[in-house]
This record gives structure tokens, sequence and C-alpha cells, in this order.
């Protein structure tokens, strides 16, 4: 799924952070030869983004062959779930001792299409050009799958000492309808049951050449709620016109929803967002941003917040009237009319209690409200837990001038199904992007710095070695 984590006016960098204790497992760490690792990770990065596995149709079964052959050669135990034909998951798991609760990182193998003529080079190449390797999926998130693999591989042969099970777990068709993960999750709960942490897409650290790097922790997602108003009314012949047709009322029902201004709702990790953002901000917005929730009761702070998209959308429930529908033909009245609304709610936001302001809204008993899908809760995990502490830590150690924040995605991911069990989910991915470069996730000459591969496999590295003791 391409996200979008908020972003941003910059001003200035970040600020100083404290020195990170000395670990004991900086010594196993330094005894790896990384280098060794980090020619293998491009290597494998490039042999992935050569399996197609466009969604539809998906055929992620070659992608879970690929890791399970990785994982066979290094012994780990390792079980493919083959839940379709041509489709299934991969599940691998490095035994701990027990004394924490498991780590999973999780990564979907499915990609978006590719218009290979909108491409430089063919996107299933894997192809370096110019330092970079190309590829669908290069960013979305077969970088991320790979360098997971690679953890978990490495953490083997290196003989990581683990006080939990680290599992890596790779799905199918994310990008389409979620089937891997659902099926997973339906057929074998088990396999994930008890874990404590899990590591996934939905965090975007970006950097700019002036005013520095955010590292955008995913610590939650909105959820889609669509919904489409339908109104019934008399046909006729569009030279006699009819004040009360099906779509006149539907424009008037529909002006009333577009000029709604959805309630605000502050949530913890959005405060901890704006209070962190705040630094790169001039005043007064500054100011504002570190009191936020002082400053939303100033009604000019709330109305200029409102026509501001990079932010608007992290303190409320968001309506877009995408779809509309009526006649057919310019001069035919129908005699029904509907449009659609792409609705996504705050995590802790009822469907039902979304539904009912919706109506009040509309004002109009003619007027039908149907939801278009079923409803997957949002929800969202805590800041205050030891593996979003050790991701800090670790980033500022890699970059000290980062700026580390929590971010609430507009967009899905799959944490949203990990953590009803308990789970706390976090978007993290161990790469620092441009914007441009960002941006071509879903699109064409998606593409990922070898450089950013080879230091990723070490940073997560770090990150797992921690979590998987701490
Ligand atoms: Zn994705």
């Amino acid at each position: 799924m391409r996200l979008r984590a908020t972003l941003l006016t910059l001003l200035l960098a970040g600020c100083a952070f404290p020195a990170v204790a000395q670990s004991s497992l900086e010594a196993h760490i330094r005894t790896i030869p990384w280098e060794r690792y980090q020619d293998q990770a491009v290597r494998l990065m490039q042999d992935y983004l050569r399996l197609d596995t466009s969604n539809p149709p998906g055929n992620e079964l070659v992608a879970a062959e690929f890791f399970h052959r990785l994982f066979d050669q290094a012994g780990i135990p390792n079980t493919i779930y083959v839940s379709a034909p041509g489709r299934g998951n991969i599940y691998a798991i490095l035994k701990g001792s027990g004394a924490l609760r498991p780590l999973v990182l999780l990564n979907h193998m499915d990609v978006v299409r590719a218009e290979p003529r909108n491409w430089k080079v063919p996107p299933f190449s894997g192809e370096i050009v110019d330092g970079e390797i190309h590829g669908r999926g290069a960013l979305d998130m077969k970088d991320e799958g790979l360098l997971q693999a690679m953890v978990v591989l490495i953490a083997a042969r290196e003989h990581l000492l683990l006080q939990r099970d680290l599992i890596f777990l790779g799905t199918a068709d994310e990008e389409v309808g979620g089937t891997g993960s659902a099926w997973m999750l339906e057929h074998h709960p088990e396999l994930v049951r008890g874990a404590e942490h899990l590591i996934t897409e939905g965090g975007d650290n970006l950097k700019y050449p002036d005013h520095g790097t955010i590292y955008g922790i995913g610590v939650g997602e909105k959820a889609p709620f669509w919904i489409r108003m339908t109104t019934p009314g008399r046909g006729g012949h569009g030279s006699i016109p009819i004040a009360d047709s099906a779509t006149h009322r539907l424009a008037r029902a529909m002006q009333r929803v577009v000029d709604w201004q959805t309630p605000i709702r502050l949530l913890p990790s959005v405060e901890q967002y704006f209070h962190q953002v705040a630094q790169l901000q001039k005043e007064p917005r500054a100011s504002q941003f570190r009191n936020i929730r002082q400053a939303l009761e100033d009604p000019a702070f709330v109305k200029a917040l409102t026509q501001d998209e990079d932010y608007s959308y992290l303190l409320r429930d968001t309506v877009s009237l995408t779809v509309l529908k009526g006649s057919e033909q310019t001069n035919v009245i129908p005699d029904t009319a509907y449009c659609e609304l792409d609705v996504r709610l705050l995590p802790g936001q009822k469907p039902e209690t979304f539904l009912a302001q919706l109506r009040a809204v509309v004002a109009d008993d003619r007027v039908q409200l149907e939801p278009l899908s079923s409803f997957r809760t949002p929800n969202a995990s805590p800041t205050d837990t030891t593996l979003y502490r050790i991701i800090e830590q670790v980033v500022h150690e890699y970059n000290p001038q980062a700026l580390v924040t929590p971010t609430l995605n507009s967009g899905y991911t799959e944490s949203q199904m990990y953590r009803p069990l308990g789970i706390a989910c976090y978007g993290f991915a161990p790469l620092e992007l441009t914007p441009e470069l960002d941006s071509t996730q879903h699109a064409a000459n998606e593409r990922v710095p070898v450089e950013q591969i080879r230091r990723g496999v070490k940073m997560l590295y770090e990150v797992v070695a921690r979590a998987a003791n701490e």
C-alpha cells in the first residue's frame, strides 16, 4: 500500500539527543562480517525484484519459495502456507529462550502492477542504474521484506541470543484484498498469538536537503468507511424541470455534506506528533503545535489547520466526495441518483456513531445512506513500548540529527489486523529517502538506493537484536 505520511513544510533541522548507553550486544554486532551480508542483501534484492508478483493476480508463491530456499540453506525452520492456487504466505521462526514474548517481522510479497512503457528499465529487471536498484516493489515493500529476511538469516548464522522468538511472516495480497494475512489469522492464529511486537510497512523516513530528516514511525491508521448516498425521485424529460428530482435532492444533500466540518479529536500519538514537529515550524505555529490541545480551542487556528491538507486529516474523520452518478443522458431526468463518499475514520471512532452524525448533517429521510464495504475497526499502538524506544535509539545512533515521531497513516496497513491480538505494531523501514524517491511507490521507476539497502540491513539488525533481548 502506498501510504501518505504527513509532511510538512520543514524549516530547520532537529535537535541533539543524548548518547545511548553501551549495550552488551555491541560486541556481537561488531564481529559480524557486514560487508559480506551487505553484498548478499543487494544481490538478493535484485533477485527478489525479478519475481513478478503483480497483484492481480499476485502469484506470491514464487516469492514464498524464494524465501523458503534462503531459510532452508541457513537451517531456519519455515513453512509455506498455500491459501489459493499460486498464492501463499511464508512463516519462519527462530526460537528464543521464551523469557520475552515474540517479535514478528511482517511483510507483504505482492506488488501493484507496473506499466513497462513508463519505465526506464523493465520493472521486473532488478537492474542497478546509477547506484539505485530499480523494480516494482523496490520501496513497497520488497525492500523491507528482503531486509527482514536478511536479519533473520544473520541472526541464525551469527547465533544471536534471543530472549524472544523471532518470527518472519511474508504474506500475499496486501495490495488488493488483504486475504493473505486474513487467511493466516483465520487458519493459524496460533503462529503469532502471544507476540508482543510487530514491525511492518507504514513508516516513512524522509530527508530534505536543507531541513534534515524525519523518521515517521507508523503507530496507527485511519480506517476506510465508504458510503453510498442514494436518492429516489420521479424521472422525466429534461425540458420540464422537476424541483424535487433525485439529482436535485442529491445535490442539496451533497452540499451539506461537503460543507460539514467533522468534529476535531486529538489522539495521544497525534498530539505527540505535533509536539515533535513544532521545532520545525516558525512562530507562531511552533508554539501552537507545541501546545496543540490548547491551540485547538482557538477557532482561528482550527480554521487555518483545517485548510492545511497535511494536518487536517490527523485531527478528524474525513469525507471525500468521489463518485457521482445521475442520468446517462443530458435530456433525461433520472429516477434515482447516487454519490459515494470515501470516509476515513480515526482510531477509536465507531462507524455507527459516524453514520448517525452524517444522517443528522444530511437531514433528509429520503436520502439513503449505505456502507459499501465491511468495516475494519481502526486502531493504534502506544509509543511507550520497548520496541518504539529501541527504534528511536537506533535511529539516533545512525542519524543524531533526525527527528523521530509517531505518525498516523491516512491509508491502511496490515497492522490493523494484528493489533486486535494485543500486538504493538509499528510501521518502520530502515531507509532514508528523498521525497522524490519516496513518491515512486506505486508509480513508474520505483527504486531504492543500493546504499540504503546496505545501511538498512545493519540498522534493522540492530533494532531487532536489541528488541529480541530487552
Ligand atoms: Zn505496501
